[in-house]
């Protein structure tokens, strides 16, 4: 298959050298082992104790603290090549916490969090994998979150209800976001509301913490779990910047992820397409290959196309964050992340089409992928909520909420 070298996305030999390295390790944890973890739901801990052990878990953590002190553009490198190397959305996924939930540290945390936590995640010795932010009446509307810390003495004490976090069984530290200050009282919703670090053994322990995972049908090695806090006491030390200020921390560094979810579909793209491209080619239907009937050929050719120009907008939106303003950002990563989940979406299903029956067998893989591509239209954050970001800040229409 011929593709578009990435030298369309002007890779400097830093990039070329991250790509290169993820690659190598890529090439070690081929198609069979996705499809049976998979498969299985089991989560990727091998693939992810190499990444670990050759310190890619530091990818955010400054040089200071031992880590490798990686741009936008290297992440998005990183996570296009791991997505695209077969392991598909998840794959990238199953690593994406561990990297993301390091930054409100890095800006946010005490210098005793810092010193104590960061050197170990860049060792890959400790994991921050888990990001709790949505309960069940708070998902696209963060700030009516219910989960309350109160103040006592130099603790907080947690109650409330948290879904969908991701990656619970995988990480040693949770990051919670939780009310300070109940939104009835505060004068603008997106104040009272504060950022804590929790230890899941400890919180176990006090007995203050219940998890439940929920069976779901995409994404099947990264598991996200219900979870209850009933009177966990957190040390005030765990307090991540400043009370009721959380929500402007959890905003801070989010379009520079965004674009990292964006190259996350691009490579979960790239992997649908190749796939496709290659049972076209050899798989023969009435004595010649199916690949050469443009019905088959046009909606992967047209895929293809979709799939590069989304990752031309995320690697250009990638290399833009070093000196581009934050409005200008945030337009990038939104329309990145908007046109990369479609082209993904797009590449799986016509992947899909072109197996004829085998597109819903395990074994091809696509079937997988397609689940996967529907997924992206949900998480972090579901299409039409990008889409009230572009008609609403990008081009100044009114909101209707
Ligand atoms: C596999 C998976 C992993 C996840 N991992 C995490 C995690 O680790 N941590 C975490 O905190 N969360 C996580 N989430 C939660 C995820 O961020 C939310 O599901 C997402 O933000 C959408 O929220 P919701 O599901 O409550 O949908 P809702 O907010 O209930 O929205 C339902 C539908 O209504 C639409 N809608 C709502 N309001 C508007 C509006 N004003 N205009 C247009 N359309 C609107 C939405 O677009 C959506 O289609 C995960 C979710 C999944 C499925």
């Amino acid at each position: 298959m011929v593709t578009v070298d990435t030298d369309t996305v002007r890779l400097s030999e830093e990039q070329r050298l991250v790509q290169r390295s993820v690659q190598q390790i890529c090439d070690d944890f081929g198609a069979d082992y996705w499809r049976e973890k998979d498969v299985e739901g089991e989560y990727p801990q091998e693939f992810v104790d190499v990444l670990s052990e050759e310190g890619w878990m530091g990818a955010l953590v400054p040089e200071e603290y031992g880590g490798a002190a990686m741009t936008t553009k290297e992440v998005v490198v990183m996570m296009d090549e791991i997505a695209a190397s077969g392991g598909g959305f998840s794959a990238a996924q199953a690593i994406h916490g561990g990297i993301y939930n390091t930054p409100p540290i890095v800006n946010y945390g005490s210098e005793e969090m810092k010193s104590e936590l960061l050197p170990k995640v860049a060792r890959g010795e400790v994991s921050i994998q888990s990001f709790a932010l949505t309960e069940p009446n708070a998902g696209s509307d963060s700030t009516s979150i219910e989960t309350f810390a109160k103040k006592d003495g130099d603790e907080y004490v947690l109650n409330g209800q948290k879904i969908w976090t991701s990656r619970v069984d995988a990480t040693d530290y949770i990051v919670v976001v939780a009310r300070t200050t109940p939104k009835s009282e505060v004068e603008k919703r997106t104040r009272g509301i504060s950022m804590f670090l929790v230890d899941k053994e400890d919180a176990f322990d006090q007995g203050g913490l219940e998890t439940s995972a929920i069976p779901k049908t995409a994404s099947g090695c990264v598991h996200s779990y219900e979870m209850w806090f009933k009177d966990l006491r957190i040390p005030g030390g765990n307090l991540i910047g400043e009370e009721g200020e959380g929500f402007y921390q959890v905003l801070d560094g989010l379009n520079e992820e965004r674009l990292v979810i964006a190259a996350e579909c691009v490579g979960l793209g790239e992997a649908a397409i190749e796939r496709g491209v290659e049972y076209a080619t050899e798989r023969e239907v009435f004595g010649e290959s199916i690949g050469s009937n443009q019905a088959v050929q046009h909606p992967l050719a047209e895929a293809y196309a979709h799939v590069q120009a989304a990752k031309q907008m995320t690697f250009d939106g990638a290399e833009a964050v070093e000196d581009a303003e934050s409005q200008e950002v945030g337009a990038r990563a939104n329309m990145a992340k908007y046109l990369a989940s479609e082209a993904a979406f797009e590449a799986a299903d016509a992947a899909v089409q072109t197996h004829g029956g085998f597109g819903i067998a395990t074994e091809y893989d696509v079937e997988r992928y397609l689940r996967e591509a529907r997924l992206t239209r949900l998480v972090p954050i579901t299409q039409q909520l990008i889409l009230n970001y572009l008609g609403e800040t990008v081009l100044g229409m009114p909101r209707s909420y």
